[in-house]
């Protein structure tokens, strides 16, 4: 088999490529994905008559184009919500974002957060150019707030010393509030609608599946192989080995699967590469879904949950996304827990401290019915951004560039970013493909010497 674009991994951003592909008149492009159904990270299972996805998968369009091509695929199959977010923090549910939203909580947490704020407003610190996440926090939210919400959620998340990690991922991610607004939120009367995800858009039928769904209906038939693991590239021979199909030959190689994972199976690769794929860091998301047999078991969309005696960082409500996520009378859950990239978990074990943990903060009730219950874990989750990953990707991209592979999307550029990104690299790799001038994000020795396809 031959073809001139091979893509792969079919989650947004290989089904974005080759949609943009095929309308830059590249017809000769095959996309070859594991599962047997399109979407990756952004897919969902059916259980019971519920809808799971893999935790909350909820649309954040920021970019008019991203934006224009979403709506087009969904077709008016979407909705757009006001975010319901929440922290539980001593007993206490404060609205979501920590940092602007203190009323509520012990008069003490509340001054030490308030106190800590003021203090980085009137004697700011000196950060280095390139500050520790840690520092950071501390400079620019005090030390309550770090102490309080921060330096644990953040921990319980990327599972990682935050001293070790950069502030490079955190510019959309992490909002800071003014002076008036950490005041306004202590006393009261604040308004919380900051932060980038204010308000999100969400399918109404099909869970977030029906995105990649909608994509992968724009590919002609036969572009898409399902089932198709990729079990070895080689890439002086220009071949991958796939199952069920054998060897695939290309002209050019588009990667959207994790890079570490990508690395693992490509031959031959320089030492250095290898060394750097070796510094590469992930998280893995334990993702549990429940489905509860009453309605509402609470008004928020999520819930952040800083302290340590729970075993998960967020829990969400997906039937209040769309009704449709649940039957009737039920509610459709999703649970996050992390852990290191490649560390073993025991299930059991986690799974009854994530339920006592469920109980213990009032979601679970006694005496509730589980009416499904389907682990979906993340195995690549979060790219962590530790001081090692900028050196170590800059020398992987360096080497693949040279030999005109491109590796896009959130796992295949080794990043943290979103659905919409995710296409938007799909639709740009396609344009550089086919001979369209479109910068890439870093400049790459040797990639402008590689000839496009048309
Ligand atoms: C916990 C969590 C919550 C998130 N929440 C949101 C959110 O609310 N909003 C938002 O916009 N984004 C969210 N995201 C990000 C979003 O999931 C990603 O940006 C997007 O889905 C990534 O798409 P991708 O195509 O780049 O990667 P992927 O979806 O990972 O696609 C890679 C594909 O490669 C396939 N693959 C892997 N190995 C092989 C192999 N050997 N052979 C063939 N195929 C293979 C996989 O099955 C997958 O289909 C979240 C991510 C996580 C982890």
């Amino acid at each position: 088999m031959k073809t001139d674009v091979l893509i792969l991994g079919g989650g947004l951003a290989g089904l974005s490529a080759a949609h943009h592909l095929g309308g830059l008149g590249v017809s000769s492009r095959l996309v070859l994905e594991a599962r047997q159904t399109p979407g990756g990270t952004a897919g969902s299972v059916r259980r019971g008559g519920f809808t799971f996805d893999y935790t909350g998968h909820l649309l954040h369009l920021h970019d008019p184009c991203g934006k224009r091509l979403i709506l087009d695929l969904l077709d008016g199959n979407v909705a757009l919500h006001e975010r319901r977010a929440r922290v539980f923090s001593r007993g206490v549910l404060t609205p979501y974002p920590f940092q602007a939203n203190t009323r509520g909580l012990p008069p003490a947490v509340v001054l030490d957060c308030v106190a800590g704020f003021l203090e980085t407003v009137h004697r700011p610190r000196r950060l280095p150019r390139r500050p520790d996440f840690l520092s950071w926090s501390r400079a620019t939210f005090g030390e309550g707030i770090t102490r309080h919400f921060m330096r644990p959620y953040n921990e319980k998340l990327w599972r990682a010393s935050l001293s070790r990690l950069t502030t490079e991922w955190q510019g959309r991610f992490v909002p800071k509030p003014s002076p008036a607004e950490v005041l306004l939120g202590a006393l009261g009367g604040g308004d919380a609608h900051f932060g980038y995800n204010a308000s999100f858009r969400y399918p109404v039928r099909g869970g977030i599946q029906a995105l990649p769904d909608a994509l992968a209906a724009r590919l002609e038939p036969g572009v898409l192989r399902l089932g198709a693991a990729v079990e070895a590239v080689d890439l002086r021979e220009k071949a991958v080995l796939a199952r069920d199909l054998g060897e695939v030959r290309y002209e050019r190689l588009v990667n959207t699967l994790p890079l570490a994972r990508f690395l693992d199976l490509a031959r031959p690769l320089p030492l250095a590469v290898r060394e750097a794929r070796g510094r590469l860091r992930w998280n893995t998301v334990w993702n549990l879904n429940l489905g509860v047999a009453r309605p509402d078991v609470s008004d928020a969309h999520w819930i952040y949950f800083p302290e340590r005696r729970f075993p998960f960082y967020r829990v969400g409500v997906s039937s209040h996304f769309s009704p449709r996520l649940a039957p009737a009378g039920h509610s459709a859950l999703y649970v996050e827990a992390a852990r290191p990239g490649g560390v073993a978990v025991d299930r059991p074990r986690l799974e009854a401290a994530i339920l006592r943990g469920l109980r213990e903060a009032g979601i679970l009730k006694r005496g509730d019915q589980l009416s499904a219950k389907i682990w979906m874990p993340i195995e690549f989750g979060y790219v962590v951004y530790d001081f090692a990953r900028t050196q170590a990707v800059t020398a992987i991209f360096r080497h693949l560039a040279k030999l005109g592979v491109e590796s896009i999307g959130r796992y295949g550029a080794w990043k943290y970013s979103f659905m919409e990104e995710s296409i938007l690299d799909g639709k740009r790799c396609a344009e550089r493909l086919a001979g369209r001038a479109v910068p890439r994000p870093e400049p790459v020795p040797g990639a402008e010497e590689l000839k496009p396809l048309k």
